[in-house]
């Protein structure tokens, strides 16, 4: 995967956004687009990976605690190498601090990008917000679940036929199935989230691939008139 922009703020709950961050760089440098269980991408659960400095500020950033990262980004990179900056709760980085890093967030040096983390939007200065392209993850508790979504949590084919019943005897507006794909995610995301803490990999396994399948399909949403075969599609691609 190639990285789009320079910085990246993301608003979210720290663990979900700790998980998507792990995730989006897995992509970027694996070489099976975050396989998850290579060297590297086991480098990068481990936070043990060269290609990125990940900052977690025990309070208040101090001008100090961000001395690293000038010293990473004053190395020149070749022209394939990237390395990744992530700034968990940007939102306590201090005037200075921030204002530290404005130069670098708008102009980084060749190859290098920045991802900052928080939990809200408030506390993050605007002068940072307005150089990053920000992404607010969706909130888990104003959901009720969608009529469709049980279909997409029991990764059974035999359901298979009644999901196809279901769509044909109701159209799905396409704004519906954005709605669906969130609470796919926060699904998955859950399953993802618990399997590693019991330590049970192989359900971590399938839970990140279903949850990596929902997050590609979000990122092509289907053209209108399209959403019936989107899910059928999207139902086959995490059963299968
Ligand atoms: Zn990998």
């Amino acid at each position: 995967m190639t990285i789009q922009h320079q910085a990246y703020l993301w608003i979210g709950a720290e663990e979900e956004l700790r998980l998507k961050t792990i995730s989006f760089v897995q992509r970027i440098f694996c070489a099976q687009e975050g396989c998850r269980s290579c060297h590297t991408c086991k480098a990068i659960i481990e936070k043990r990976h060269y290609g990125i400095t990940w900052l977690v500020p025990e309070n208040y950033y101090t001008l100090k605690q961000l001395e690293p990262l000038f010293h990473v980004i004053s190395f020149a990179l070749d022209p394939q190498e990237k390395h990744i900056i992530i700034i968990e709760r940007a939102d306590l980085l201090t005037t200075a601090c921030a204002n530290s890093l404005l130069k670098s967030l708008e102009e980084p040096p060749q190859g290098y990008h920045f991802i900052l983390l928080a939990p809200r939007t408030e506390g993050i200065l605007p002068t940072i917000a307005s150089r990053c392209v920000k992404d607010e993850t969706t909130s888990r508790t104003s959901s009720t679940a969608h009529r469709l979504l049980p279909y997409f949590t029991q990764l059974s084919v035999s359901v298979a036929g009644e999901l196809i019943k279901e769509i044909e005897k109701e159209r799905v507006p396409e704004h519906e199935i954005a709605y669906l794909l969130d609470g796919c995610m926060m699904y998955w995301h859950d399953r993802f989230v618990e399997a590693l803490k019991k330590g049970d990999s192989p359900m971590a396994q399938k839970a990140g691939a279903v949850r990596d399948i929902i997050e590609r399909a979000r990122e092509k949403m289907p053209m209108p008139g399209s959403s019936k075969l989107f899910l059928k599609n999207l139902f086959l691609s995490i059963t299968l």
